[in-house]
């Protein structure tokens, strides 16, 4: 089956005239997941025509503002167009704990349910799956607890014991916040598509560890140790006007990368 990942936002923590902070939907199986939701997410979705009709699901990264200071607002904006299906967010307790107050002092009249789904970012996990779809996070080293996501789209075949064994398609892994690391290179190995941060050039690689972020080259050195189908590549930071710069960095180590572009729909 066909999977789609619309770009909302490509950028990292400070918003520029060029790109919104982070944010994704991904289409697979006749559904729809958000992948963080950085300030503007709305608009984009607003924007692009996304169905929200048949989104159910946000998944947040990590709770950096650029990954989720939108929610209050989509949410709001979900409860003005009546929506009645409950929205389920899988992210670190502390979200919870954060919007709690917001949901109680704004959100008393929401027309919908909002449903909490902690995470523990530290372990690999699985956190979502229904009959095509399995989520699971994906550890990653950042500054604070941090994990991405492994979208797989699964059929169920007997095992001819009486129970089945999973059978993944498509797959796709969202890798973002995170510096260097090659502790789930197995978890993704072999996706159809990878997106791993790329919020530096190699002339940044020396605030690249403090940081915590990762350079367009370390992103392909990942993709290619992955043997991964492709790689997109996102985050970029503010101090970086050329996105071509990255692209040009990231292609020798891993030939088929392409840069994220708010707006695109990238099939795959
Ligand atoms: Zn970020
Ligand atoms: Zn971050």
């Amino acid at each position: 089956m066909n999977a789609s990942l619309t770009i909302l936002g490509c950028g990292s923590a400070r918003p520029t005239f060029q790109n919104s902070p982070s944010g994704q939907v991904l289409d697979l199986c006749d559904k729809s997941f958000l992948i963080d939701c950085g300030e503007g997410t709305q608009l984009h979705i607003a924007r692009l025509g996304v169905r929200t009709s048949r989104l159910y699901n946000i998944f947040i990264s990590h709770l950096h503002g650029d990954h989720c200071y939108g929610l209050i607002g989509l949410l709001s904006t979900l409860s003005m167009q009546h929506r009645l299906q409950p929205m389920h967010i899988y992210a670190h307790a502390d979200l919870e704990t954060l919007l709690r107050p917001w949901l109680s002092y704004f959100g008393e009249e929401y027309s919908y349910d909002i449903v909490f789904h902690p995470i523990n970012p530290r372990k690999r996990e699985v956190i979502f799956e229904d009959r095509t779809v399995m989520v699971e996070t994906i550890p990653l080293k950042h500054s604070v607890p941090c994990c991405g996501f492994l979208f797989s789209e699964i059929h169920r075949q007997p095992d001819g014991e009486g129970g089945y064994v999973r059978v993944p398609h498509k797959r796709y892994a969202y890798c973002s916040d995170t510096r260097y690391t090659e502790t789930f290179l197995e978890q993704i190995r072999g996706v159809d598509m990878l997106y791993h941060e790329s919020t530096y050039l190699n002339e940044h690689l020396h605030l690249c560890h403090h940081v915590m972020h990762s350079t367009a080259e370390q992103a392909a050195t990942i993709a290619q140790k992955a043997e991964v189908g492709r790689l997109l590549l996102g985050h970029y930071s503010a101090r970086v006007d050329d996105h071509e710069l990255f692209l040009n960095e990231a292609q020798p180590v891993f030939q088929n990368t392409q840069l994220a572009h708010e707006g695109d729909k990238i099939e795959f």
